[in-house]
């Protein structure tokens, strides 16, 4: 097949649909909310009006057909925005709605995915705890087998739109003692858990402000098997298979911050004059936006592989750690060195870089950290770890699906 990096049609009008909804929508109210710590309630339901939580499903799951990249590509254009956005979209679409189309029965598609891709109910992912983060194997939350179904008792932390999803994919222990193989996944609805499922907000963050993150509290919550997704034991696997497409979302979201900061300091440096002449003319300053120019180029082309492989059905564990490490370094020192260019001026809520650089700090430490993705990639590179075949994996992209 040849190497063709150009948009289709469709991609084109989807980034240019996008982009101009998120400059009537987003950017007018953003930095207000952001610091004021207020989280819009009506998010979901604005990136639904546009179609994008089912953009890459297939039709007969209530989605638009369209292929990953595209999905991508919309998450660029959210985060050139704001964080907050791109993560309502990466949590819903890209760590549970892939991991269902991946993994649940035909029967669980209809029930879960189908609302979820038409914009109907929102959804979370809690795998991290209290005790138990980078070592998500080690989590305490049980899933005691009851009757005809389970019993989940534990806490979830630090879940993003933990306090919104009306739908929750929660990993918990059928088998305590058996490690990352004791683990099995569940898909909870919130308004059929009652008084056992409780959710509360982290408050006074540093970053994505103007977003949910919170806790959630299971007390004997029950659940009939049937939403048991995947075998008893197959929950780390999911975990995991739903990491590769949300580090993909998160990859081509950090570019948007990056693209953000090119945009800002570039039109900064072209106004702002010192000594006589716009400081755009200074090397030093260009030396900034060179290197913010060239890093959006690398963690475009790093998202559009991990795009590619996704759409071929390539298992890409091993390039996502890579994307998602790269892009979500790039955009912190983008926004770092935005905020140079800027002055004193950039360290005001005056101007969108502070906020760019506070967004910036989470990306690298959630989905895998900075230090659990350099140690990946050290041990593909030493040959200590590879990318095996897998139970199940994500379905390629098949036109007019
Ligand atoms: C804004 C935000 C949103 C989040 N959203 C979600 C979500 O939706 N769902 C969810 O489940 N989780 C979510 N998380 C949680 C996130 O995935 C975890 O915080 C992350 O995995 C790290 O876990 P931890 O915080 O427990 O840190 P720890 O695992 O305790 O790590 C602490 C430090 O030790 C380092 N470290 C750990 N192990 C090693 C090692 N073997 N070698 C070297 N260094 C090591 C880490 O890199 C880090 O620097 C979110 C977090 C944030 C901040």
């Amino acid at each position: 097949m040849p190497l063709d990096l150009a948009l289709t049609s469709d991609q084109e009008q989807l980034v240019a649909t996008v982009r101009d909804f998120c400059a009537r929508e987003f950017a007018p109210t953003i930095q207000a909310n952001d610091r004021a710590g207020r989280h819009d309630p009506e998010i979901f339901a604005k990136l639904a009006s546009i179609g994008l939580p089912g953009v890459c499903f297939p039709q007969r799951y209530g989605g638009h057909g369209l292929d990953y990249l595209s999905l991508g590509l919309v998450c660029e254009e959210l985060e050139y925005v704001d964080t907050v956005y791109r993560t309502v979209l990466s949590v819903h679409v890209g760590l549970v709605g892939m991991g269902l189309y991946t993994w649940a029965t035909e029967e669980q598609k209809q029930q879960w995915l189908v609302p979820m891709a038409t914009g109907q109910k929102l959804a979370c992912y809690g795998l991290t705890e209290p005790n138990a983060g980078s070592d998500a194997a080690s989590m305490l939350s049980t899933a005691r087998r009851s009757g005809g179904g389970y019993v989940l008792n534990g806490q979830k932390v630090w879940v993003s739109d933990a306090d919104t999803a009306d739908f929750l994919l929660v990993f918990a222990k059928t088998d305590p003692k058996a490690g990352s193989r004791g683990v099995s996944a569940f898909m909870l609805d919130r308004a059929a858990c009652g008084k056992a499922l409780r959710t509360e907000p982290i408050e006074d963050r540093l970053g994505i402000r103007a977003g949910d993150v919170g806790s959630i509290f299971m007390t004997d919550v029950e659940v009939p098997e049937a939403n048991r997704i995947g075998d008893e034991g197959d929950g780390f696997k999911i975990a995991m298979s739903c990491l590769d497409n949300g580090r993909y979302t998160v990859a081509a979201g950090a570019t948007g911050t990056v693209r953000a900061c090119v945009d800002a300091s570039v039109k900064y440096a072209r106004e702002r004059k010192t000594f006589g002449q716009e400081i755009g003319r200074y090397q030093l300053i260009q030396q900034m936006i060179a290197h913010m120019s060239r890093d959006y180029e690398i963690c475009r082309m790093l998202y559009f592989k991990v795009a590619w492989m996704k759409n071929t059905g390539l298992r890409h564990t091993r390039d996502v750690s890579m994307a998602k490490q790269y892009a979500t370094d790039a955009a912190f020192n983008a926004a770092h060195d935005a905020i140079e260019v800027h002055g004193a001026y950039g360290y005001s809520a005056e101007y969108p870089v502070e906020r760019f650089l506070r967004n910036a700090r989470a990306p690298i430490i959630y989905e895998g950290t900075r230090e659990v993705h350099t140690i990946l990639q050290g041990e593909y590179a030493l040959g200590y770890r590879e990318d095996r075949p897998v139970k199940k994996s994500l379905p390629p992209y098949v036109a007019d699906r």
